[in-house]
């Protein structure tokens, strides 16, 4: 006997839709025909699903100073902690770190416990690292954060522009569907921006090798070109946006040559951005992941808003978000800036109406700390208890020593996982156990807006429990019985999407209020949907109307200069490392490296270098390098490549302290941030390399 169920990948943003089938105590999977994102596609990460769900390394009990304890004991030891810490510090002593694979209806919990009852916004999540310049970016352009248009946009582009983004290994699917498209149409063109020459560079026709940081001077030179080969669309620029004069001057006294490309490559791409109409602009972790992140998505936007080129098919800017969940996390605020359903923490009467919504005690007036500052707020002993949930910061954030350091030495730390071993979970005072993929149900939202089921087809093993079911229970442990007495996530969506409603009546873009009376039944049947899901509009482009969400709805083009990377190549540090992922392996492999095929492609860390650098040095192909920066180290396996720029290396951000090798390689990037978005500069890290 056999079952089926439909359910959703819990890897990237593309969001794919999954059949796994449980037979004779055996699951498979494959891709599901069914959903709008992958159409029966998986990768291999997607594929290999099945091989990952052994219970290997499972925490499977609570634990408290070590322990094996009852969810009793240690979730009144959550309470009784945190209550105490707020008593005697005030609420910003505490913090909660998450992660854009929750689902939605736990980041919902989590940040209603936060911002509305616990008194705090000090919750942010391991999002920040990945996409904060493009929701800023958003804000600032369109008043809201959000996606323009969709995937079939891309696949209806006759050119395609991919900025800091390898969507070959970083988001496989939509790769897929690209490449299907551009075989089908031959015609279409696709230009890849990106200082490596990449699996992604193969399908392009032109690939521009960019200095790191440079993206700002280079899309100001296309905002220029625009304007002086006469393709501003000066009737849509006068009905729809501001800034452009500004805009357009700061533009004008820039200089692309800090993009260190050939004057015949600009021109050429120039020439096809401003020559083509239906044109799209993709951006990821190159853009966003800068110190002039939200700066580099505001270039890019820029350009579309001049020329009309958003909110109608087969055009526009599109962001494609790296976690499954990290739409969802920003929709329900997760972010230590933001309210819950696109609106703000520090606009009074979005406050008041999540306030009394949620009938809270107390929410904070001012944004909290963004994840760098928490765990520097943790070093210096501000905050005083954290829970960490379904996130590994001792190897993900920057500067990962010193946040080893610091959470070694917080008063109390909670940690919420799947797996007991992990860098951050070894640092716990008390573990709790989490319920994974395959045993979770709830929703999630991928990088074009379609809000999908993840479903259970596995019980909880050993007392693992859903993350939302847990922060509920501390809640009602804490005195707010009422508002936490949640029986099921279909109830926490319900509250949700009424509250979405609220948020539309403030001009808020995410509405999905349709879904607030949703009977158990139509949530276990649910299909995916974009949202808006309202009584008025059901999916579909925003923009069309040339209608924006800022208080003169019109959008917003900004005045904009080049800013090079915090910190530049030294004598002593000589070397830009660049730091991403590889296809197949997920943030630090607690899952993927589960999957023994998935280690086949790339078995250990390692540290791609260009030939006659590696020369220089005295490396050989498969040498040791140590690789060194002023805040760590990391010894990694030599790779040449000639697809490497001279004097840049990369190195992949998967591995962890647990791993035979040492490639921690987040011990070695600097905690810088962009001023903005507080996103981590993650891809200009001076490093000095050695032959070992
Ligand atoms: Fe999963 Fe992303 Fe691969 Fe789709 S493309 S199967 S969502 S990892």
């Amino acid at each position: 006997m056999s079952k089926t169920i439909k359910t959703t990948c819990p890897y990237c943003g593309v969001g794919c839709g999954v059949l796994a089938t449980l037979k004779d105590g055996q699951v498979s999977v494959k891709g599901d025909p069914d959903h709008p994102a992958n159409k029966g596609r998986l990768c291999s990460k997607g594929s290999a699903l099945a091989e990952t769900l052994a219970l290997d390394g499972r925490l499977l009990k609570p634990v408290v100073h070590s322990a094996e304890t009852t969810w009793d004991n240690a979730l009144d030891e959550v309470a009784t902690r945190f209550k105490q810490t707020i008593a005697k510090h005030g609420p910003d002593s505490i913090a909660l770190y998450v992660s854009g694979q929750l689902l939605t209806e736990d980041y919902y919990v989590a940040n209603k416990l936060m911002k509305g009852f616990m008194g705090t916004a000090n919750i942010d999540t391991n999002s920040r690292l990945c996409m904060a310049s493009s929701v800023a970016g958003h804000k600032r352009a369109f008043g809201a954060d959000t996606v323009p248009g969709n995937y079939e946009d891309l696949e209806q582009a006759d050119l395609l522009v991919l900025v800091g983004s390898n969507l070959a290994w970083c988001h496989p699917v939509l790769y897929q569907r690209v490449a299907a498209a551009k075989a089908a149409r031959p015609n279409m063109r696709i230009i890849n921006i990106d200082p490596r020459h990449t699996a992604t560079s193969d399908l392009a026709d032109l690939h521009l090798a960019v200095a790191p940081g440079s993206d700002v001077a280079l899309f100001n030179h296309l905002l220029c070109a625009i304007h002086e080969q006469g393709a501003v669309d000066s009737a849509y620029v006068a009905a729809h946006v501001n800034g452009f004069d500004a805009a357009l001057e700061a533009a004008s006294s820039g200089d692309v040559s800090v993009t260190g490309l050939p004057r015949a490559d600009i021109d050429a791409f120039t020439r096809a951005w401003v020559g083509t109409e239906k044109v799209v602009t993709i951006y990821s972790q190159g853009v966003n992941q800068s110190t002039a992140g939200a700066d580099k998505v505001n270039a890019i936007l820029n350009c579309h808003l001049a020329t009309g080129r958003i909110g109608r098919a087969g055009m526009g800017p599109f962001s494609v978000t790296g976690q499954p969940n990290a739409m969802g996390g920003r929709e329900v605020g997760g972010l230590a800036n933001m309210l819950a359903c696109h609106m703000d923490l520090e606009n009074a009467g979005h406050r008041a109406t999540v306030r009394e919504f949620w009938q809270a005690p107390q929410m904070p007036d001012a944004a909290g700390l963004k994840a760098v500052d928490m765990f520097r707020a943790v070093g210096d002993g501000r905050i005083k208890a954290l829970w960490v949930m379904c996130t590994n910061p001792v190897v993900s954030l920057p500067e990962a020593d010193r946040v080893k350091e610091a959470i070694e030495g917080c008063d109390f730390v909670v940690v919420s996982d799947m797996y007991g071993d992990t860098d951050t979970a070894k640092l716990a005072d008390v573990l709790l156990p989490a319920t994974g993929w395959g045993e979770k149900t709830g929703t999630v939202t991928n990088s074009e807006r379609c809000i999908s089921r993840q479903r259970s087809f596995l019980p909880a093993p050993g007392e693992a429990r859903h993350d939302w079911d847990v922060l509920a229970d501390v809640g009602r442990r804490m005195g707010w019985q009422a508002a936490f007495d949640y029986e099921t996530p279909a109830e926490v969506l319900r509250e949700y999407a009424a509250l979405s409603g609220l948020a539309a009546g403030h001009g808020r873009d995410f509405d999905i209020s349709a879904l607030s009376d949703l009977s158990n039944e139509d949530y276990d049947d649910f299909t995916p949907q974009h949202w808006p899901i309202s009584a008025d509009r059901n999916g579909g482009r925003f923009f069309a109307d040339g209608q924006f969400y800022t208080p003169s709805g019109k959008a917003n083009m900004l005045p904009l200069h080049h800013r090079s990377p915090a910190n530049a190549p030294t004598a002593a540090h000589p070397f830009v490392l660049n730091t991403g992922r590889i296809r197949d392996q997920w943030h630090t492999m607690s899952r993927s490296g589960l999957a023994p095929r998935l280690s086949q492609h790339m078995g250990e860390p390692y540290v791609e270098i260009h030939p006659r650098d590696a020369e220089d040095l005295g490396l050989k192909a498969a040498d040791l390098a140590e690789v060194t920066s002023p805040h760590g180290r990391a010894v990694l396996r030599v790779l040449i490549s000639d697809k490497m720029r001279r004097g840049e290396v990369f190195a992949p951000m998967h591995w962890t302290g647990t791993h035979a090798s040492d490639g921690r390689i987040d011990a070695l990037v600097a905690a810088e941030v962009d001023p903005v978005s507080g996103q981590p500069e993650s891809k200009a890290s001076p490093v000095k390399i050695t032959k070992l």
